[in-house]
């Protein structure tokens, strides 16, 4: 069955440059023009992926995004001439799959759109949950649910906080480093991007480790990136 892309992009030519090259690669392809369209339109249709531009009339694409992650976990790919990090991690925050930064080569938008929808497909269902922790301060991850829990009570995760700490408690002992962890959890590479994970660990540390001690999950590696140790 094709697979249903939905373009929010309001510089007409580049939509309808977009649309051809995805029809061209059997996706069936929506646009839209403006953000308060794209919103109503990502609802309506349950797209496979989306590609969001950040600047759109009606609506800004942060808060498009926003409103789609309400209700969907689909890939979304956000187009963008923004360069400020600010942006960038704001946009991964609120649960973006992917940046991709104006002008960009069809080339390269069509394979990351391929590498998302394959990702999407698989995903296995695994039965697993992850528990760490001392026995009087115990956690549980629940891969299934996305759901992190401290002694039975849910802990809220952004995003990309459930993402990362999901990727290292799976490899845990392992160290990784910020440019990897950037790769795997976020598939993307850009510079000076790493920040990016040193922000999210930051927030997981807030909600998993003890305030008055060193880390004792969340550990950093010194010269090379981050471990977990349950
Ligand atoms: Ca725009």
């Amino acid at each position: 069955m094709s697979r249903t892309l939905l373009v929010v992009e309001d510089e007409r030519p580049l939509a309808e440059t977009l649309r051809f090259n995805l029809e061209m690669e059997g996706y069936r392809v929506r646009t839209a023009e403006d953000g308060v369209e794209g919103l109503s339109m990502a609802r309506a249709l349950q797209p496979d992926l989306v590609l969001l531009d950040l600047m759109l009339p009606r609506m800004d694409g942060l808060d498009v995004l926003r409103g789609i992650r309400e209700q969907s976990q689909a890939p979304v790919l956000l187009l963008t001439a923004r360069t400020s990090e600010a942006d960038r991690v704001k946009g991964l925050d609120l649960g973006a799959d992917d940046y991709i930064t104006k002008p960009f080569s069809l080339a390269e938008l069509k394979a990351r759109v391929r590498v998302h929808l394959r990702r999407k497909q698989d995903v296995t269902v695994e039965e697993r949950v992850l528990e760490f922790g001392a026995s009087d301060d115990r956690f549980t991850l629940d891969l299934n649910r996305r759901l992190l829990s401290r002694d039975g009570e849910p802990i809220a995760l952004r995003p990309k906080e459930y993402e990362l700490l999901a990727y290292l408690a799976q490899r845990d002992g392992r160290a990784f480093t910020r440019d990897q962890l950037l790769n795997d959890v976020w598939d993307i590479s850009f510079a000076g991007g790493t920040r990016t994970v040193d922000v999210h660990v930051r927030w997981l540390r807030k909600k998993i480790e003890n305030p008055d001690g060193p880390p004792r999950h969340l550990i950093t590696v010194r010269g090379a990136g981050y471990r977990f140790e349950r």
